[in-house]
């Protein structure tokens, strides 16, 4: 059996200045400290403009950071946005791709997210690709079939397990309180472990975190079904005490 190290992400989405924003990067490097937790990753994904800082304040403990999003290409005329190589630069280890407020906010494809999945991994970064459905989709039957799509559309070639995280997050789960029943989480991994065969080399080794309303009082019931190897969690990564609830919730 393969086993998966958890991987705990923070996406901190628009929040925090450097002051706030480096305290708690502070405050988790200090719960962490140098040794990584035997049994998961913590990663924290701060806006673009205090990675820096925020890499700089974990720097020494096991704690990562990450980018929220990136271009496709390593440089060029693209006023406004941010290289996966300036987001390495700043110290990322990891890259957020394909969240679903940049697929509904910014238009953005399954052939564009792809294109950023193969810029992180052309920087040395993890991608870390999002993938999930609208309550419409889900009340049609179609969530599976949407989410397929997403993954063969969205993975880059070259993905391994070690270059590569799949987050699913239902839309309409994020930010809403709600989560999906145990068993519709259980029933989407395994049909996204099943179909990343053929799209990765090490299907069975590759982390797929579930994100969408993730708090410490339903931390542990997720994080134990089958095939969800971690969490990517939005809110909650703001509070210290909070996110470091569900990272102990790891099994
Ligand atoms: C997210 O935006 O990735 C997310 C999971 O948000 P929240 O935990 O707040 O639902």
């Amino acid at each position: 059996m393969t086993v998966r190290r958890y991987l705990i992400a923070g996406n901190w989405k628009m929040h925090c200045r450097r002051s706030d924003g480096t305290a708690l990067a502070a405050d988790l490097a200090a719960r962490v400290g140098p040794t990584p937790d035997p049994r998961f990753d913590l990663l924290i994904c701060p806006p673009a403009t205090i990675l820096a800082p925020v890499a700089h304040a974990v720097a020494g403990s096991a704690v990562l950071a990450g980018g929220q999003d990136c271009h496709a290409q390593a440089q060029g005329a693209h006023t406004g946005d941010i290289a996966a190589e300036m987001l390495a630069d700043a110290g990322a280890s990891s890259v957020i791709v394909g969240h679903s407020e940049r697929r509904t906010n910014h238009a953005e494809t399954s052939t564009l997210i792809k294109g950023k999945a193969a810029a992180a991994l052309r920087a040395g970064l993890t991608a870390i690709v999002c993938v999930g459905e609208t309550e419409a989709e889900r009340d049609t039957g179609r969530a599976e079939q949407v989410v397929a799509g997403q993954l063969s559309g969205s993975i880059p070639d070259g993905a391994t397990a070690a270059n590569t995280v799949v987050a699913y997050e239902p839309v309409w789960a994020i930010g809403t309180g709600r989560t999906p029943t145990l068993a519709d989480i259980a029933a989407m991994h395994a049909m996204i472990r099943a179909k990343l065969v053929g799209l990765v080399a090490d299907p069975d080794a590759v982390r797929i975190l579930y994100g969408g309303s993730v708090k410490p009082s339903n931390a542990a019931e997720i994080l134990g079904l089958a095939d969800v190897d971690g969490a990517l969690v939005g809110g909650a990564s703001l509070k210290a005490d909070d996110f470091w609830a569900i990272a102990q919730a790891c099994p």
